[in-house]
């Protein structure tokens, strides 16, 4: 039966939709894409929605969509996927969080949010496997300043506030429970502790006396965000029957991946960041498709530049994308599926509701008049218009995968 199934790459270029800027093109149909153009010259294109018409997807919502996976039931708080992404270990009902090391004076006024967007093993050792009450922490530096907390123990809540209000200036956020509460009471006063502690352990610390003393900012308070509660769900394989790989260099999306079953893929030089490896994507996704059935490719720089308004970079990081990656990838006998999670438009620096392009070739597949790999020509396409719950349904059914509804 195996042998009549297919595999996919699903190759997903953040915020990679945008609006019309520069003479009246977006960055994708400004850049120069003759790979990219040929998957959508001999396949299907569309557009989709990632969650529905006009909602703004968040990157972690929109990746569980992509997946089949409905975010109104399934997304568990964002801290989950950071510290999925980070590789901890997480039991049912494991709260986790986002965190960033930050600088603050001693009345604690928020001097730098990003503590100079360095962070330090050393420093994440002095606050891993604290204890406040009988919930134990862990805690682990990821990139820079950024960390992933998880807190265990009996009766906790996701259903609680930031600590980092984001804005710099300002005194130290408090947690506050969302919710009249046991649960929300008890994990807002944790975090409160635990923010309190990491100043008291994080500001005499050798480490930030050194970086004080070379004239940088300590990395002397640690701000907690985006709270989660980890529960299992279904994997893919359980419910679509094949195997899947993560190749992605950012801890979210590799968050993303662990939980939904995925198999993380390591790369080198895979940063996440506009000088990521793509040739070595390339080779790494071309190596799992001969164990996996379905290999998601993750590329975050378009998604940056969307946020930093920065038309040109974005056009080149497309270029790079589609030179250095899908020159790679498009001529496999596996189907290749290209889209985005959601348009970050450069004119608006934000995600933004807009439906994202999407193309799909391989065999079967009902080829349509489109030449190029852009939004406005997708929208012209067989796919017509889908929602991103539809996307691996549609291709579980090409590679073979399918559910049958009835007799
Ligand atoms: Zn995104």
């Amino acid at each position: 039966m195996s042998s009549e199934r297919g595999a996919a790459i699903l190759l997903v270029c953040d915020g990679l939709g945008d609006r019309p800027t520069v003479g009246g093109k977006t960055p994708l149909q400004a850049a120069d894409t003759p790979n990219m153009d040929a998957v959508s010259e001999e396949g299907i294109n569309g557009l989709m929605d990632v969650i529905s018409p006009g909602i703004v997807p968040g990157s972690d919502t929109a990746h569980l969509a992509l997946f089949g996976y409905d975010p109104y039931r399934y997304y568990p708080g964002r801290g989950v996927f950071e510290a999925l992404g980070a590789d901890m270990e997480l039991h049912q009902g494991d709260i986790a969080f986002r965190a960033n090391f930050a600088t603050v004076d001693d009345s604690m006024r928020i001097i730098d949010r990003r503590a100079g967007r360095r962070g330090s093993k050393e420093l994440a050792d002095a606050l891993d496997g604290l204890e406040i009450e009988d919930v134990r922490i862990s805690l682990r530096n990821t990139t820079e300043h950024r960390c992933a907390v998880v807190m265990r123990g009996d009766n906790l809540s996701r259903l609680v506030s930031d600590v980092d209000t984001h804005v710099e200036g300002g005194t130290v956020g408090k947690c506050r429970p969302l919710k009249e509460g046991e649960a929300e009471r008890k994990t807002a006063r944790i975090v409160n502790e635990f923010v309190r502690r990491s100043y008291e352990i994080l500001n005499k610390h050798p480490v930030n006396e050194e970086r004080r003393q070379r004239g940088e900012l300590p990395a002397n308070i640690l701000l907690l965000r985006g709270a989660g509660s980890y529960k299992e769900v279904p994997s893919l394989h359980a419910r679509f029957g094949f195997n899947a790989a993560c190749v992605a260099g950012a801890s979210l999306y590799k968050g993303v991946g662990k939980y939904l079953g995925m198999t993380l893929i390591t790369v080198e030089g895979a940063t996440g960041k506009g000088d990521t490896n793509l040739a070595n994507k390339a080779e790494a996704a071309l190596h799992a498709l001969k164990t996996y059935q379905l290999v998601f490719v993750h590329v975050k720089a378009t998604d940056s530049m969307g946020h930093d308004g920065n038309f040109q970079g974005k056009k080149e990081m497309v270029a790079r994308i589609d030179k250095e990656l899908v020159a790679r990838l498009k001529d496999t006998d596996a189907y290749i599926a290209i889209t985005a999670d959601h348009s970050t438009p450069v004119s608006i620096k934000r995600h933004s509701g807009d439906p994202v392009p999407v193309v799909m070739k391989g065999e079967g597949v009902r080829r349509d008049e489109v030449k190029r790999f852009d939004e406005l020509s997708a929208a012209s396409g067989g796919l017509c218009r889908i929602r991103g719950l539809d996307l691996i349904p549609i291709l579980a059914d090409l590679m073979g995968y399918y559910v049958m509804y009835g007799t």
